[in-house]
């Protein structure tokens, strides 16, 4: 069988690798895009990873697009990550919400915090979009790239990659191999990583409150767990951590008993919970590949850190790693050579390991029932609410991230 050479192979056509390609358009570099879900040339909205035969599309854009994934997760999207998908024509096919204000407490204590848009002059400190949307508009833009949906990356030796397809086995030869494949065979390239579970599941749904939402967000930190709702369309989308058992049994619920539950949980300030839609979980782990160069590779998005949702940073922290990524890549000749791998590895450092730590700094801070720490995130959001420079802080960082954009 013959090895085809390609610049850069991307496994994983998820919406960090999707950007990615796209980012990379004029690069001057020969780009692969490798994904494990099917190709939808029909237009349904019904998953087809099982029938999907591999497609080849190369510069026909929007010819053939990935198949939705079915996916019900809400993705909050930074301002800063809105302009990067406006970069690459992938704005405007998303149906978002604008985030106009944050309302931050916490039950049973004191202390709470508004956010709004206005204080930093910008229309929105966020979007609200959903996670099929993002997907499927990023890979409905114009893109060059060889893209092979039906393509599964089943072995990398730091030299060659193997795919799966239906047509039988290919392999590549790529100078560079980014994995985008959200740390499903992250191990493939021998990088060591860290993980810690959390023990937590996320549970998502679409929820409806007898009052409008007028574009605000609200972020309610529980003995159990943060429970954020997002404005969404003319409903809110709740992201409501909890324990791994809690999750099952709010899942199992009839819709009238899941609200009152949620009802207990977030309290009257919204009024009723009048309807909810159908509940789906996800298992929460810290999963982060350490800061090692490996030859010929790196990872971008979930493969590079997988981050718990109670801080919306983990797609928006991607976005930013392929930018940087794709941004770089035009000035070198040799995108898999040790000192441009390095080199990326040092421009991503400190906005990754901020993210991490601001992740999971507020999990461990408010997942805690101590009555001192809740005493002190009491008189923490006070002092975020009374002190200008401490919000500004804080909202720089869901706009932008640890850094901004170049
Ligand atoms: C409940 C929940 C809420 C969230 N909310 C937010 C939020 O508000 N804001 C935010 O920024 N982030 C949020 N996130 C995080 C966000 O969803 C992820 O960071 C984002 O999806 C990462 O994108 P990705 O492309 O790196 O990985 P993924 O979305 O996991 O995509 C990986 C892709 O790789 C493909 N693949 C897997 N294995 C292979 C293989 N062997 N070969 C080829 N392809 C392969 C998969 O089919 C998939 O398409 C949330 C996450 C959860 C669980």
């Amino acid at each position: 069988m013959d090895t085809e050479a390609v610049d850069i192979l991307i496994a994983g056509g998820g919406p960090v690798g999707t950007a990615l390609a796209l980012a990379l358009e004029g690069s001057g570099h020969s780009v692969v895009l490798a994904e494990a879900r099917g190709a939808d040339t029909s237009g349904s909205r019904s998953d087809d990873t099982g029938g999907a035969r591999s497609a080849d599309t190369g510069g026909a854009a929007g010819a053939v697009r990935n198949a939705p994934t079915g996916d019900a997760r809400a993705i909050a999207l930074s301002h800063a990550s809105r302009l990067i998908l406006e970069r690459l024509n992938a704005w405007s096919g998303i149906a978002a919400t604008p985030i106009e204000s944050i309302h931050i407490s916490q039950q049973a204590g004191f202390g709470r915090t508004l956010i709004s848009a206005a204080e930093f002059g910008l229309p929105a400190l966020g979007y609200v979009a959903n996670y099929d949307d993002l997907q499927q508009s990023l890979s409905a833009a114009p893109c060059s790239a060889t893209r092979l949906y039906g393509a599964k990356l089943t072995g990398f030796d730091g030299s060659k990659a193997t795919m799966q397809t239906r047509e039988g086995e290919r392999t590549f030869a790529p100078g560079l191999t980014v994995f985008a494949d959200g740390a499903r065979v992250a191990d493939a390239s021998g990088a060591s990583s860290y993980s810690k579970d959390y023990h937590q599941t996320a549970l998502v749904a679409w929820v409806k409150t007898a009052q409008a939402h007028r574009g605000r967000a609200w972020e309610r930190f529980t003995p159990g767990g943060p429970l954020a709702l997002l404005p969404h369309g003319a409903a809110y989308a709740l992201v409501w951590t909890t324990g791994l058992d809690r999750g099952a049994q709010l899942c199992a619920l009839d819709t009238p008993a899941f609200l009152a539950e949620l009802q207990a949980s977030f309290g009257d300030r919204l009024g009723a919970f009048v309807d909810a839609g159908a509940r789906s979980t996800f298992p929460l782990a810290l999963r982060y590949r350490r800061e090692e160069t490996q030859p010929h590779s790196l990872a971008v998005g979930n493969a590079a850190q997988t981050l718990h949702p109670v801080a919306g940073q983990g797609f928006n922290l991607g976005l930013r790693d392929a930018w940087e990524l794709a941004r770089l890549a035009r000035d070198t000749r040799e995108p898999g050579s040790d000192s441009f791998i390095d080199g990326y590895r040092r421009a991503r450092a400190l906005d990754r390991r901020a993210g991490i730590q601001f992740t999971d700094g507020l999990v461990s801070l408010f997942s805690n029932s101590d009555p001192l720490l809740k005493f002190g995130r009491g008189a923490g959001l006070l002092a975020l609410d009374l002190l200008p420079f401490a919000r500004r802080f804080v909202a720089r960082r869901m706009i932008y991230g640890a850094r901004a954009l170049p």
